[in-house]
């Protein structure tokens, strides 16, 4: 049992800076929470208080129930993976990462045996008697997981253990990650500012900003439920699209922006929540997957938009198109069904899936739609 909680936990640093402002985070036991925001919205900070690293302004912090406020971080039965590795340099791969266990009196076959599970879990076992500088980043960044494995902590923190691979090294040591956190059943922490990241990896994700928390919840909620704009467009690549315009009533319930480059009508599953909106400003999202050619229109739900396309981005299987609504930039991606693929200048019929909208009040950019 690991579960993690922060009660109201704020923190200031000297000179005033509000980094984190009241969070309440539950952690439960063996899940796999991610926190995730812009840089600066406080994620290290708030990783960096769980380990003990960074003393508390405010607030409380349980693990397992237990209030750890003054516990020091040794005894908080917690190991942390650090985005530059910190191995020692004049040590073996299987001195890095029997350090740990070494510093806390470990018997030496106790070490050896956990280091010999860990590096096999990992697959560097044919590593161990390598020096830091002789390994790829790839390595690098096993060895220090390893390091954490072999203390068979309660969780495990990391603090954007990827940013210094390359693109192709970051997919594959997500999986592992991913494919670690099953087989360790283990409580794990992880802080990145991609949402990617956070989405493929994360049961939940904590969304920051600021020093705040703007949403918890599984990555797929997140995606269909953003709770506003700022989520909206954060979690999801390339970002939802936003327009502003407001509601009227013709013909039904209508969404257009002043030059009515755009008209769409909301769907009767919409209507009741939206009535309230008449007549007044708001901006709807729309993801680039939420626009579709005539080729791709899979539903009847649609509404029909004529642009004129800036920019085209052939990415293999689909193709990113850029133009212009009510003045706002705006993608749509689609799948390249075509021989003839569309050109920048071309004119294009393309439909919405008027189902798929999020609506967000203009001033407030709460979301509407619960
Ligand atoms: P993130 O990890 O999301 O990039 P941080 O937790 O590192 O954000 O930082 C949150 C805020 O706290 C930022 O405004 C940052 O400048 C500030 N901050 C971080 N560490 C310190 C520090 N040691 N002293 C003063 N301000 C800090």
């Amino acid at each position: 049992m690991a579960d993690v909680v922060l009660k109201n936990v704020t923190k200031v640093y000297d000179g005033g800076t509000v980094a984190v402002r009241s969070v309440n985070i539950e952690v439960k036991d063996k899940e796999f929470m991610v926190l995730v925001g812009p840089s600066g919205c406080g994620k290290s900070t708030t990783l960096r208080m769980i380990a003990g690293l960074e003393d508390m302004t405010e607030g409380e912090l349980y693990i397992d129930d237990e209030l750890v406020n003054d516990v020091s971080p040794k005894d908080r039965n917690i190991a942390m993976v650090f985005q530059n590795y910190a191995l020692y340099p004049h040590m073996t791969v299987a001195e890095n990462m029997g350090f740990g266990l070494k510093l806390r009196k470990y018997k030496k076959d106790e070490i050896k045996e956990r280091v010999r599970n860990a590096a096999e879990i990992l697959g560097i076992t044919d590593l161990l008697e390598r020096k830091p500088k002789a390994l790829s980043g790839g390595q690098r960044q096993r060895v220090a997981v390893g390091r954490a494995i072999v203390r068979q902590p309660k969780v495990f923190l990391f603090d954007e253990p990827l940013s210094n691979l390359d693109a192709k090294l970051r997919v594959q040591m997500r999986t592992e990650i991913s494919k670690l956190h099953q087989q360790l059943e283990a409580t794990m922490i992880y802080v990145t500012h991609d949402q990617t990241e956070a989405m493929t990896m994360g049961d939940r994700i904590v969304i920051m900003k600021d020093g705040d928390i703007h949403q918890i919840d599984k990555p797929l909620h997140l995606y269909n439920h953003p709770v506003n704009k700022f989520v909206a467009g954060f979690i999801g690549s390339p970002s939802m699209n936003f327009i502003d315009g407001k509601l009227i009533i013709e013909d039904g319930l209508r969404f257009i922006d002043d030059k009515r480059e755009i008209n769409i009508k909301v769907v009767p599953d919409h209507e009741d929540q939206l009535k309230e909106y008449v007549g007044k400003e708001i901006t709807i999202g729309i993801r680039p997957e939420d626009i579709h050619s005539e080729d791709s229109l899979k539903s009847d739900k649609r509404d029909k938009i004529e642009v004129r396309l800036d920019v085209t981005e052939p990415m293999g299987n689909e193709i990113f198109l850029y133009f212009k609504i009510s003045q706002q930039n705006t993608i749509a991606r689609i799948p390249a069904v075509k021989e003839t693929e569309p050109q920048p200048g071309e004119k294009m019929d393309l439909y919405v899936d008027a189902s798929k909208i999020h609506f967000f009040d203009k001033l407030t950019e709460e979301a509407i739609l619960k």
